[in-house]
């Protein structure tokens, strides 16, 4: 929102000294200007929402069509994009707690609005409002990705996943939170050292990145490649960690099978002759070395080899 532009709120009151006390508190306000619609009921108030848009909605809980905590609820299903800050006469811990978890940003005591009260509930209200607009759009860029996402405390227990993490592993993010990685997902193949190495890295703040296997839900191994980078606070001290994994298996795979189509022979699974000549240059080399050493070179061949090949 612009610092210039007003803030439109809709006040939804039915006692009109009440509704007239909230338009005097916020023409006081300073630092922002606010024009305020007012209107006695939430039937007005989805007549008033046809024509136009607000920023804040001011509800009073107890009006002619609704009344309590339902009110909040009949209200949210009208806007559901802009927070909502109680009018409420009640003084009542409770209740007010009730109110938040119906979908209300803040509540507000009526006639007791203090120094700049009214003025600054929806100033933070709008804040905050943004915060988790801003907030919704990261989780959904991350929740996009077709890179298993993972973020971890500082003891390395996992507090989020992204979906490409349960396509990858078959972990929900139910599953997920609050185990260690290197637990659910540990397949055996790595040693300690290995993870001990990792550790040492990122707990001195440097990102790591390496190969490893996996295991998943339902006990199948996948190779991956993982980045895990270190966050830190303001003040310097590493708070989470977030680890970015690929799924490399069919890369292994193809790369395994290029290799294998290389270096054999796709009849017979034997060495093929670019390897044999590898292999006896690097025994010549060797023998050179070994000037007192000698070697013989053996030549066996098969007969009839031709009806293998054209079976
Ligand atoms: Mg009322």
């Amino acid at each position: 929102m612009s610092v210039n532009m007003p803030i439109r709120v809709l006040l939804v009151e039915d006692e009109a000294g009440d509704a007239q006390l909230v338009k005097m508190d916020l023409q006081k306000a300073q630092g922002e200007t606010f024009t305020v619609a007012w209107v006695e009921s939430l039937g007005a108030m989805q007549h008033c929402l046809q024509s136009s848009t607000f920023d804040v909605l001011l509800l009073d809980l107890s009006l002619p069509d609704s009344d309590g905590l339902e009110t909040i609820h009949k209200a949210r299903q009208l806007v559901v994009d802009i927070p909502i800050i109680v009018l409420t006469g009640r003084c009542d811990t409770d209740f007010s707690l009730k109110a938040l978890e119906a979908g209300a940003a803040d509540y507000v005591m009526k006639g007791n609005f203090g120094y700049d009260g009214l003025a600054r509930a929806i100033r933070y209200a709008l804040f905050r409002a943004e915060l988790e607009a801003r907030n919704n759009l990261l989780v959904a860029a991350l929740e996009t990705a077709a890179n298993g996402i993972m973020i971890t405390d500082k003891s390395a227990a996992i507090t989020w996943v992204n979906s490409a993490f349960t396509r990858l592993t078959g972990y929900s993010a139910e599953e997920a939170i609050g185990h260690k990685p290197t637990v659910l997902l540990n397949s055996g193949v790595q040693d300690e050292s290995f993870y001990q190495v990792m550790w040492d890295n990122i707990m001195q703040g440097k990102h790591w990145r390496g190969e490893l296997i996996n295991k998943r839900k339902n006990g199948s191994f996948y190779h991956k490649e993982l980045s895990i980078a270190p966050v830190k606070n303001t003040a310097g001290n590493i708070t989470h960690f977030i680890g970015i994994k690929d799924d490399i298996t069919e890369c292994k795979r193809l790369e395994e099978q290029l290799q294998k189509l290389a270096n054999t022979d796709p009849l017979t699974h034997l060495f093929n002759r670019r390897v044999f000549l590898e292999k006896l240059a690097q025994e010549i080399a060797r023998l050179a070395r070994f000037t007192t050493q000698s070697a013989a070179l053996l030549m066996i061949d098969l007969d009839h080899f031709k009806r293998v090949n054209d079976t």
